[in-house]
């Protein structure tokens, strides 16, 4: 066992290492070699050290470089060192962390991360929280409890008898809205289409202005964080239509929610804590490892209403709360503990420290591009910055060749009718001389594109 273990680290500190050196995105050499993998289910044992070099040799190759300091494709976070840590050790627990009473551990980190992020993220501090995948599940969680409380309120009971003969409930979202909302919508049977959708503004802003009269079950989908622009939902305004009216308001902060935890960007999501519904993602931008996602309901009882299960073979009185009345699974891994050491490691000012440096290092980014002729589509609010380098087709043209030259990764887009490189700074380990770097390359590749 020992040999083993040693080995995965060595390998996996290896691969870290290295991963500057190479090309972001893998080589076509690389992932045409997987089909080494593509052998036949193997009849006999084999030395699990042989498993382990294969996976190391076929598979960290045709690997992208997400978790490196040059990747810009979609949001997505890298895992600072001690949230890895975390996770090699909390794998070697192999907790089921969906059960409080048996995993004293692992659901003691779950409770106490949720209260302080509960305080760095300015939320309401009743609320209950779920460690779920990402923020796909944690709008899913968002909201199922607000499907539970509205439909409660006008006297029925949705998890028992479901939506067959309900009263009906609006749902208003913006036209901006992720699709992981209106998707979650469709898993809740609140229909994917079967809602009211609010014009946004050029940087994708839903127009508070132009929301509808609110009346009978309502619930209202906001966004801090359009994942185009990083533009943010004025969640203030929102809520002072939306909360006189009984209307539930649930925001999608998949990562714009972590405006809250700075200084110099708070102002993007003010009034956010007058909402009743929050999911976000740490694997995003708290820099944990995949997966890691967030939800927050100020309702305790309508998030455990819509989640809990009770088995007689399951414990349900604990001291510590039972993370599985949270959320959709049961049995799962033991996400808390990367969000702990995080937290942990970091403190409050670490967090709004890595916020607010992605944040200017996106301003850099559009700084360098902009001093060389190219064109900026959106205000640079957050981490996000949308470029074209002239007409759709040179900048497809200059995409490829970007993800070819291998400097950096940044994936395209279309936004409202322009076609642009999309990139995301969301890197613990990204540095300024790293933007340069990427600028300069890009630069390099469109002049010639
Ligand atoms: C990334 C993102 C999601 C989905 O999050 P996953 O972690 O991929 O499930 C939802 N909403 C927004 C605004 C996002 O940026």
């Amino acid at each position: 066992m020992k040999s083993i273990l040693n080995d995965a680290a060595t390998r996996s500190i290896r691969y870290l290492e290295t991963l500057d050196a190479r090309s972001v995105a893998p080589t076509a050499a690389a992932v045409e070699a997987l089909r080494a993998f593509d052998e036949p289910l193997p009849q006999t044992a084999s030395d699990p050290s042989d498993v382990l070099r294969l996976l190391d040799e076929i598979g960290s190759p045709a690997t992208t470089a997400m978790a490196g300091r040059r990747f810009f494709g979609f949001v997505i976070g890298g895992s600072l060192p001690v949230t890895l840590a975390a996770n090699w050790l909390a794998g070697a627990w192999d907790q089921n962390a969906g059960l409080g009473k048996p995993t004293p551990s692992a659901s003691y980190l779950e409770q106490v991360s949720l209260r302080w992020l509960l305080e760095l993220l300015q939320l309401p501090r009743e609320c209950a929280g779920s460690f779920v995948t990402g923020a796909t599940v944690a709008n899913l969680c968002g909201l199922a409890a607000a499907r539970h409380a509205v439909l409660q309120r006008a006297g029925w009971n949705v998890e028992a008898d479901g939506l067959f003969g309900a009263p009906p409930i609006t749902v208003v979202i913006g036209a901006e809205a992720h699709p992981s909302v209106t998707k979650s919508l469709g898993v809740l049977g609140l229909g994917r289409t079967r809602v009211v959708k609010v014009p946004v503004d050029g940087q994708g802003r839903m127009r508070v202005e132009l929301m509808p009269a609110i009346a009978g079950p309502t619930i209202i989908c906001a966004q801090l964080g359009n994942v185009n622009t990083g533009a943010c939902d004025d969640v203030a305004a929102i809520c002072r239509r939306a909360k006189p009216a009984g209307a539930w308001v649930h925001v999608d902060g998949a990562f714009g929610l972590w405006a809250a935890a700075t200084r110099s960007h708070a102002h993007l999501a003010a009034g956010v804590g007058e909402a009743d519904s929050w999911a976000t993602d740490a694997h995003k931008w708290l820099n944990v490892p995949y997966d890691s996602g967030l939800a927050f309901v100020r309702d305790a009882h309508a998030l455990k209403a819509a989640m809990a299960i009770t088995a007689e073979y399951l414990p349900s009185e604990s001291a510590i709360r039972n993370p599985s009345d949270f959320t959709p699974e049961l049995s799962r891994r033991a996400r808390g503990v990367e969000v702990w050491a995080a937290l942990r490691s970091l403190g409050r000012d670490g967090v709004a420290d890595m916020i607010e440096r992605n944040c200017a290092q996106a301003r850099r980014f559009a700084a360098g591009l902009t001093a060389a002729g190219f064109e900026i589509l959106n205000d640079v609010a957050l981490n996000q910055v949308l470029v074209a380098f002239g007409d759709a087709e040179k900048t497809k043209r200059v995409i490829e060749a970007v993800q070819a030259d291998g400097t950096c990764w940044a994936g395209i887009t279309v936004w409202q009718g322009r076609t642009a490189m999309r990139i995301s700074v969301s890197s613990w380990a990204t540095t300024d001389a790293d933007v340069d770097r990427s600028v300069a390359a890009m630069v390099c590749v469109a002049r010639t594109a």
